[in-house]
């Protein structure tokens, strides 16, 4: 029986690895191992894939959304609205520049925040707004946009999952003020280790992240950045040089791999149309690049287990809430607050999808949920 794993990060490097071992040799032969020529030319590259102006490279996803709420002056008493259904970062960050999460609920079709709670949940302390594009699905923008203009508030785009969606035919990157995206492994474009960026069209958050994510260097008239006069307190919290050439070579087919993991989405849906299990469900005006495939089911944990004991890996995204979470007790929730965000994540398994999988894996994948959704 072959195993059937939720990601296969192997099969993709041995797919390109000429291409990977050529980069990260290039780094070593020259030894520009910090803010080498690859960085820039990566964050080039990037920000053009997002339609954007700037990309600032870092060292994570988790520091991008920091650094994004650092330059546009989010801090000690300001409340930043997030929904509680994402992983813990995009809270971790509010909370790492002293301001405080408000948590929201989510439209529970969609997974993404709901944006009549968002403008329930606005107060004269709120700075900004963080919207994340769970599982690759781009979050109802333009609404958000539209309550942030009524009340002067930050957008910060949490796209880690969303390399290239598009929401209205626009890619994620743009539609707020800054973007931050991860490169984690797992991610739709994976460095071999931490990476992450700050994306925007605005020349100021792009100097600021710049400054942060090097210990507050600022380019002298010269336009040099000196090595020991320092405008602000910053961070060491730049992205390696042999990740931004890793993520040249991946960039080039992310297209390709996201064009894969769509055609597997409309496969599944097929598979799985008929099946007791509910669907994941985009809007007309969105395009998902399917970080996760979602589904609902009733008794996930007896369904989990049947799958597993055909080698077939299951995950949940995510088990618990993030305003149930222990390290944001401080902030007081309880228990039946934010009863979409608690049902989700009772009920929700994502299946393996990734570019690398073949289609008889997949419906394989589909027959065992079709069986085991329908048998307990
Ligand atoms: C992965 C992820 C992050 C954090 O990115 P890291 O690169 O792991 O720090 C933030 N938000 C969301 C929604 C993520 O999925």
């Amino acid at each position: 029986m072959s195993k059937i794993p939720l990601i296969d990060l192997k099969a993709q490097y041995l797919s390109i690895q000429p291409e990977i071992d050529a980069a990260i040799r290039r780094v070593i032969e020259t030894t520009a191992f910090i803010n080498g020529p690859d960085v820039a030319a990566f964050e080039q590259e990037f920000a053009q894939f997002c339609g954007a102006e700037h990309a600032v490279g870092v060292a994570s996803g988790t520091v991008a959304l920091q650094f994004a709420l650092q330059a546009c002056g989010v801090g000690a008493g300001d409340e930043v609205i997030v929904p509680a259904h994402t992983f813990c970062a995009t809270a971790e960050a509010v909370v790492h520049v002293r301001a405080r999460p408000v948590f929201v609920d989510i439209d529970p079709h969609t997974y993404t925040i709901a944006p009549d709670a968002v403008a329930r949940a606005v107060t004269p302390r709120t700075k900004a707004i963080v919207p994340v594009h769970l599982y690759g699905m781009p979050a109802d923008m333009d609404a958000i946009n539209a309550i942030a203009r009524q009340h002067g508030l930050f957008v910060i785009e949490d796209a880690a999952q969303a390399h290239g969606a598009l929401y209205k035919g626009r890619p994620v990157g743009t539609l707020g003020h800054a973007a931050c995206f991860s490169f984690y492994p797992g991610k739709n474009l994976g460095a071999y280790g931490d990476a992450g960026a700050v994306v925007t069209n605005d020349a100021d958050i792009a100097r600021q992240v710049r400054a942060l994510r090097d210990h507050g260097r600022m380019p002298g008239p010269d336009g040099k950045r000196p090595k020991y006069a320092h405008a602000i307190v910053g961070y060491g919290e730049r992205m390696d040089t042999i990740q931004a050439a890793i993520l040249r070579a991946k960039l080039r087919h992310l297209p390709e791999w996201t064009a894969r993991r769509q055609d597997m989405a409309q496969r599944y849906l097929a598979l799985l149309a008929d099946a007791p299990v509910e669907l994941p469900f985009t809007p007309d005006d969105r395009q998902s690049v399917w970080h996760l495939f979602v589904v609902r089911v009733q008794q996930r944990a007896e369904i989990q287990a049947r799958l597993s004991a055909q080698g077939i890996e299951t995950g949940i995204h995510y088990p618990i809430p993030l305003h149930l979470q222990k390290s944001f007790a401080f902030l007081g929730y309880r228990p039946g607050d934010l009863p979409h965000t608690e049902a989700a994540a009772q009920h929700i398994l994502s299946l393996p999808i990734y570019p690398e999988l073949g289609e008889e894996q997949q419906a394989q994948v589909a027959q065992a949920l079709r069986q085991a959704a329908r048998g307990v």
